[in-house]
């Protein structure tokens, strides 16, 4: 049984995070959406939430299952076993970190594949650092969210706004 492994930070899932999970879940016997702790970044949401969106998201896929990991990607695809990392791609500026990355995961983990998806060209736009942002306006958040998650997006920036804290 081939697994795949969908990491990322998912602060939030977005539509394109979940069009990648679609795909790849069609793809694989069995797709672990992983949230990794990244200490670098400051996310609005914490591990627990993004888990919780991502299982909301992925309810109706029965081989997707989400995990969450603080710790080396290719020591947790190790532990899985049979598996390839999965990675949406962008555009050019996201090829070079993501060829690094896979090059890195290699070397630790000799024979740990990294299979790229190209982003839906609707989504290439689209990251969760830019709906963060995108946030602060009345905008119609259901291009960019999936409906499961929105109020819960709308109720933590109304939180920040009151000067409340991220998470
Ligand atoms: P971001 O904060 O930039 O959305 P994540 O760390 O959550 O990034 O992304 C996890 C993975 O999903 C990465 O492989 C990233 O390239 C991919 N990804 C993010 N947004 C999209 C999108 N709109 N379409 C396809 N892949 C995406």
């Amino acid at each position: 049984m081939k697994i795949g492994i969908y990491p990322g930070s998912f602060d939030p899932v977005t539509i394109g995070h979940r069009n990648i999970i679609r795909r790849a879940a069609g793809i694989f016997d069995r797709l672990i959406v992983c949230v990794m702790v990244n200490a670098a970044k400051n996310p609005m949401f914490t591990l627990e939430e993004r888990v919780d969106f991502l299982r909301r998201v992925t309810a109706d896929l029965p081989n997707v299952e989400v995990d969450a990991f603080d710790g080396l990607l290719a020591e947790y695809a190790r532990a899985k076993g049979n598996c390839v990392i999965v990675k949406g791609l962008r555009a050019g500026s996201d090829f070079e970190y993501e060829f690094q990355m896979a090059l890195i995961n290699r070397k630790i983990n000799p024979g740990l594949d990294t299979m790229f998806l190209t982003a839906e060209h609707q989504y290439t736009y689209l990251s969760s650092s830019t709906v963060k942002e995108l946030g602060e306006y009345d905008v119609d958040l259901s291009d960019f969210l999936p409906e499961q998650i929105i109020s819960d997006f709308k109720k933590r920036i109304a939180t920040i706004r009151q000067g409340g804290k991220r998470q």
